[in-house]
């Protein structure tokens, strides 16, 4: 792989006005506030130059990592190898009728206000998931009986050798936490989502309710990644771990969290590796109590 320094002068070359990050602290970009440093870091301001980027890593084969907020990703302690790139600046959100467009690295909170001021129904189950709209299309994100996959519409992304492509209705292959950009790799440039005309006072009702929940059973004090593993067939992770006796199991400064156990939080200073050594523990003991093997819904990367 090429030297990051002929790497960063390359890219400079292509795009002069493209800011370059060496070695960035990528704790600085996970909400759980882990995670190694970034060989080369980058936020393209625009299509051209994300496009740009990716059609040299892939000619030059290098390896490319997308980051949203970094709510859903634990980043392993010896960092990313490679361009990682935040889409931090595709922050654009418009109204057109019952749709809104918004490109990839809004947040969607911001988006489910927006449908709020608009009377638009549909987002309200967004209105308290953290991460940006490219972490929600690659989790089908859900929350309160609502999901992604019910109001997507249309979304523009770049495939791994640099081609834009506008995927429509019915090229999603939503699942539980998953999709077609999670398969594929794609990296999502924006989205668009349709709604419903509402009543603002219900729409704001609606919200506050699921506020309210989030609020009362989640540990929104320390910082966490949300649900650490995936709801396995016929039971609740959280129930199997609290039913376990891991509620204030403590790896270095990880601790199953005593409010909710289906969130490992960071309460004193940890490092991924914390959080990698708990999550293993949490495995082995729900697997040997209850016969069930959970997977995890963050997404672990990074390299040795
Ligand atoms: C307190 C808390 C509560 C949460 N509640 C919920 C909830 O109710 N429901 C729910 O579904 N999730 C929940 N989450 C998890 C998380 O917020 C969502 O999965 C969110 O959609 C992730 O977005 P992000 O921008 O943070 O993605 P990141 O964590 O940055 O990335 C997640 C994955 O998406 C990829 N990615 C991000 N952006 C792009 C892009 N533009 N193109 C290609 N790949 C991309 C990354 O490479 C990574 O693989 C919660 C998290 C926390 C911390």
């Amino acid at each position: 792989m090429k030297d990051n320094l002929l790497v960063m002068k390359d890219l400079q070359n292509k795009l002069p006005n493209l800011s370059i990050l060496l070695s960035e602290p990528l704790s600085k970009h996970t909400f759980i506030k882990t995670g190694g440093n970034g060989d080369i870091f980058i936020k393209p301001k625009d299509i051209h130059e994300l496009q740009t980027i990716v059609k040299y890593v892939h000619t030059n084969e290098i390896p490319l990592t997308v980051l949203g907020k970094g709510t859903n990703v634990i980043i392993k302690d010896t960092g990313i190898r490679g361009v990682i790139v935040s889409l931090e600046k595709f922050n654009h959100i418009s109204v057109n009728g019952r749709e809104i467009h918004s490109g990839s690295g809004a947040n969607i909170i911001d988006v489910s206000r927006t449908a709020l001021s608009f009377g638009l129904t549909g987002l309200e189950f967004a209105c308290g998931i953290p991460g940006t709209v490219g972490g929600a299309l690659i989790m089908n994100a859900g929350a309160y009986g609502g999901e992604i996959s019910e109001v997507l519409i249309s979304s523009t992304i770049i495939n791994g050798s640099g081609e834009i492509i506008t995927l429509r209705e019915g090229e999603f292959q939503f699942g539980y936490r998953n999709s077609v950009f999670a398969k594929e790799n794609y990296i999502i440039v924006d989205a668009v989502f349709r709604l419903e005309e509402g009543d603002p006072e219900a729409i704001k009702a609606k919200m506050d309710e699921n506020t309210f929940l989030r609020e009362s059973k989640q540990p929104l004090e320390y910082p966490s990644c949300g649900s650490v593993f995936k709801r396995p067939p016929n039971y609740f992770a959280g129930k199997l771990i609290q039913d376990s006796g891991l509620q204030g199991t403590r790896i270095g400064g990880a601790e199953v969290s005593t409010k909710h156990a289906g969130f490992i939080v960071n309460v004193d200073n940890a490092t991924s590796s914390d959080y990698l050594k708990l999550i293993k523990h949490v495995q082995k003991t729900v697997k040997e109590k209850f016969g069930v093997d959970l997977e995890t819904e963050v997404k672990i990367i990074g390299d040795e």
